[in-house]
């Protein structure tokens, strides 16, 4: 399969120039068109863009204002924008620069100068989107990092409390890891670590569930819009399916395969708790499992008042 032709949302109020655009782009590219700002926003909200041609003179909404918009909408603001403009003075430049684009194209429309730079910034645009996705994930795994983590608990936490729906977090801990490592060396810790986040991973069934290496050998799994028996349930599945892999760990538990413990913490948000004590309720859950004999779930719902 082919990738998809990258697309490009050219904004201008007058027809003749996105006609002009158009040929000037050729059919390398898939090319949306907009008469107005305010058109112009609501497709590129919709279609999400690779890259925004936009017209400086506009009536109602000028490029400016659009642009300023763009910028602002958490979904649109990472999407280059170029200025197309028949004012290229320094000052005309230095004020869209101000306003955020990464570009000027002047009229009239040199179609090599515009291809040339349409391609440029898009493949700077297919960098930056590669290294952020790349910072959000776990380089050994390949599941996401802590601080994807951290950013999905704190954003599942706000839609739970308008929600008012309860949010489950288990903490999981395999079980004697030091003995793998030491017994089959660090390789086959680190294959151990592979095997049992894909395991993590393949029970999770929501869009919204998610898997995270914490670090070392933890794991934390976010489960919105979960209540306490439906967590409870997961937790098991999870447990169950690590154990269920079969990987030996001699002498680590009755078992002598690797297992993990599970702290379980649910609760439904207020604006009176934080985050902070529903990790802090399933990392003291997931000490409880390891005391009492691991390879096993313990859990605590608190609920405010
Ligand atoms: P417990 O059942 O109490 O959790 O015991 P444990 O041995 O799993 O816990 P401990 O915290 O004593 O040891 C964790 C070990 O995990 C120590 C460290 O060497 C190992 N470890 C952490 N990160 C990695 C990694 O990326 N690869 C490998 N191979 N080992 C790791
Ligand atoms: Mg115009
Ligand atoms: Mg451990």
């Amino acid at each position: 399969m082919t990738d998809p032709l990258p697309l490009i949302l050219a904004i201008d109020d007058t027809p003749a120039n996105l006609l002009t655009l158009r040929k000037a782009l050729g059919d390398a590219f898939d090319l949306q068109i907009a008469t107005s700002g305010a058109t112009g926003l609501a497709l590129a909200i919709e279609f999400l863009p690779d890259l925004i041609l936009l017209d400086v003179m506009m009536p109602d909404m000028d490029g400016y204002e659009t642009c300023r918009c763009l910028l602002e909408n958490p979904a649109t603001r990472d999407i280059p924008i170029i200025f197309i403009t028949a004012q290229n003075s320094p000052d005309d430049e230095t004020r869209g620069l101000q306003a955020g684009v990464v570009d000027f194209i002047s009229k009239p429309i040199n179609p090599t100068v515009l291809q040339a730079r349409v391609r440029t910034h898009l493949a700077m645009k297919r960098l930056t989107d590669q290294l952020r996705a790349m910072a959000f994930v776990d380089g050994l795994t390949g599941i996401s990092n802590r601080r994807c983590l951290e950013e999905t608990l704190a954003r599942e936490w706000r839609a739970c409390l308008r929600a008012r729906s309860p949010l489950a977090i288990a903490m999981i801990d395999i079980d004697h890891f030091k003995r793998l490592n030491d017994s089959y060396g660090h390789q086959s810790g680190d294959a151990c670590l592979v095997a049992v986040a894909s395991a993590l991973k393949a029970c999770l069934g929501r869009a919204h569930d998610l898997v995270a290496r914490y670090g070392g050998e933890e794991f934390i799994c976010l489960f919105p819009s979960t209540d306490l028996a439906g967590a409870q349930r997961k937790a098991e599945e999870l447990r169950q399916s690590v154990q269920d892999l079969g990987i030996p760990n001699e002498g680590a538990s009755a078992v002598s395969v690797v297992t993990v413990s599970v702290g379980l913490a649910v609760t439904i948000p207020t604006t009176e708790m934080t985050t902070k004590q529903l990790m802090h309720s399933a990392d003291t859950q997931l000490y409880e499992a390891k005391r009492t004999g691991r390879n096993r779930i313990c859990c605590i719902e608190f609920l405010d008042g």
